[in-house]
């Protein structure tokens, strides 16, 4: 049975079969709260491209007018709330033995909506790294007073704790999101473009290891020939009626499965 957004009574029973589950996002989660895709035709600042804003070099060049558009950024990720994708994604938490979100966004807001179990690909921005002893720490201040802001302890240039363009991503995210693709079941992708690598060949990891994988996006992208299934349409609507039918085929299994003493026990469709 298909209804309108594509969703076939047989994806949803192959989702509700997986033990272990991992969902992989990317800024097209975020659009319907407000934040806007790199690539979409809101991604541009004053006339700057992501592209060039988003780099050690254009940091090392200008930090100020990399730092005014976080600056700008932050307060537009202050502003705005959780949608029903993130929300929807936080309640799948603990329908499988083992879940992983991974999240290739940088805004915070699967934590906000109530995300635990997540690996965040490119970092966070909230939080700020010291250019002279590369510590880590929040930055929640909101607007930032001092732009370029400086490390309190030894006066060094921070930086957003975020991965920027040709930068490798932070090695234990990385190998937890690969480790994560390669042992799971089931992968649901929502909203990425599947460009920008290697975060964006973790669905075909799972693919490669036997998972299935689908994916939310308002297009098809280049993974969408290799994976099982392309729901075409908005993440916030799409997703939130996956996640329901997803709950209650879950749900049914628990119900319906009796242990050999009479308690019932986890079982699958
Ligand atoms: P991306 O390459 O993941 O592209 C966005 C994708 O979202 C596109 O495929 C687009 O078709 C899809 N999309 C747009 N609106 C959608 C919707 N309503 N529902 C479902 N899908 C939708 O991401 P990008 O914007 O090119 O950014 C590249 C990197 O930059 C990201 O991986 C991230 O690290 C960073 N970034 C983060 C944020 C954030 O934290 N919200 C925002 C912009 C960029």
């Amino acid at each position: 049975m298909r209804s309108e957004s594509g969703i076939t009574e047989e994806l949803v029973l192959r989702l509700g079969r997986a033990r272990n589950m991992v969902v992989f996002t990317g800024s097209g989660v975020s659009r319907e709260s407000g934040v806007p895709t790199f690539r979409g035709e809101d991604g541009l600042w004053q006339e700057h491209r992501p592209e060039e804003l988003a780099t050690l070099e254009a940091f090392e060049r200008n930090p100020e007018v990399v730092w005014r558009w976080y600056d700008y950024r932050r307060r537009l990720i202050a502003e705005v709330r959780p949608n029903p994708a993130h929300e929807a994604i936080a309640r799948l938490e603990g329908a499988f033995d083992v879940f992983t979100l991974v999240t290739q966004n940088v805004d915070g807001l699967h934590a906000r909506a109530g995300s635990t179990r997540t690996v965040e690909l490119h970092g966070n921005i909230w939080r700020a790294r010291c250019m002279g002893d590369q510590d880590v720490f929040d930055l929640l201040e909101n607007p930032l007073s001092e732009i370029p802001p400086r490390c309190k302890r030894c006066g060094s240039l921070l930086r957003p704790d975020v991965v920027w363009f040709g930068e490798p991503m932070p090695p234990e995210a990385y190998d937890a999101s690969y480790e994560a693709a390669s042992s799971c079941d089931a992968m649901l992708v929502v909203g990425t473009s599947a460009l920008v690598r290697p975060a964006a060949s973790l669905p075909l990891v799972a693919k490669h290891n036997g998972a299935f994988v689908i994916e939310v996006n308002i297009t098809y992208t280049p993974i969408s020939v290799l994976i099982d299934a392309s729901l075409i349409g908005k993440a916030g609507e799409v997703v939130p009626e996956l996640v329901e039918r997803l709950l209650r085929v879950v749900g049914e299994a628990r119900e319906s499965a009796p242990s050999p003493g009479g308690v019932k026990e986890h079982a699958r469709p």
